[in-house]
């Protein structure tokens, strides 16, 4: 099998490094991340000027540009083979609920997706590697089970797993994406030359939270395993703006 493997916090990130030691138990293994800690670039393509890569001492490839680009570069041509897997992260922190919407550890995977590539991504929900153990064991049983058994189908996982011992962890849940509130205010502060600039602030708490959703199941105890689409029409809408557009004349 071989398995593209990018993340959003860098090809140094030391989540990275345990997913790749992970997957190589598996198959052969590509790395292709970006340069830089990209967290936050959403499914962004750099399209104003070329990409370079190059080269780490570990043999991973590293982009001058988002998770985005080191997929898509890596499968339409820089890489010689056709993955079977790719795999995201393991991200610094979680990405559940509508951080999906602006994860770049979740783009990188929707990239594969959207590829044709069956794609997972992996988030630790604590910040700070601390259980990067437990994270990296939850990557072992999927990527164990997607080779006995591989889920039939276009694939795309958001798996996130809390920060917990690994003797802790109660299991895997399957979930649906739970909604935060709002993100907090923006941060304004002085520069040192005198400026007024702004810091984009955290996101907000979880606000639709109840069970079955990735925060409750993280939240006690267990990894969550969203099964993800890439496809935002408002099917609910369809007959109401349908009727909207009808009496508007
Ligand atoms: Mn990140």
């Amino acid at each position: 099998m071989r398995i593209l493997i990018s993340n959003d916090d860098g090809y140094f990130a030391p989540g990275i490094l345990a997913l790749a030691a992970v997957a190589a138990e598996f198959g052969e293994v590509t790395v292709v991340a970006p340069e830089r800690d990209r967290s936050g670039a959403s499914n962004s393509l750099t399209l104003d000027r070329p990409l370079a890569v190059r080269t780490a001492e570990s043999g991973h490839l590293y982009v001058n540009g988002t998770p985005t680009d080191c997929v898509h570069i890596a499968i339409t041509g820089l890489i010689a083979h056709r993955p079977d897997l790719v795999l995201s992260g393991i991200n610094d922190g979680a990405n559940m609920g509508d951080d999906t919407l602006y994860s770049g550890t979740v783009a990188a995977a929707m990239e594969g997706y959207l590829l044709g590539v069956p794609a997972i991504a992996f988030s630790l929900a604590q910040k700070g590697h601390v259980h990067l153990d437990t994270a990296a064991r939850v990557a072992r049983d999927l990527l164990a089970r997607f080779v006995r058994n591989p889920i039939p189908g276009r694939v795309l996982l958001n798996v996130n797993v809390p920060g917990v011992a690994a003797e802790q962890l109660r299991g895997m849940r399957v979930t649906r994406l739970g909604q935060r509130h709002f993100a907090e205010s923006v941060v304004k502060a002085t520069s040192p030359r005198g400026d007024t600039i702004y810091w984009i602030g955290p996101a907000g708490g979880a606000k639709e939270a109840g069970p079955g959703t990735d925060f409750h199941a993280v939240e006690n105890g267990w990894a969550s395993v969203t099964p993800l689409r890439v496809d935002l029409t408002g099917e609910q809408q369809i007959d109401s703006v349908t009727r909207w557009l009808a009496d508007a004349t």
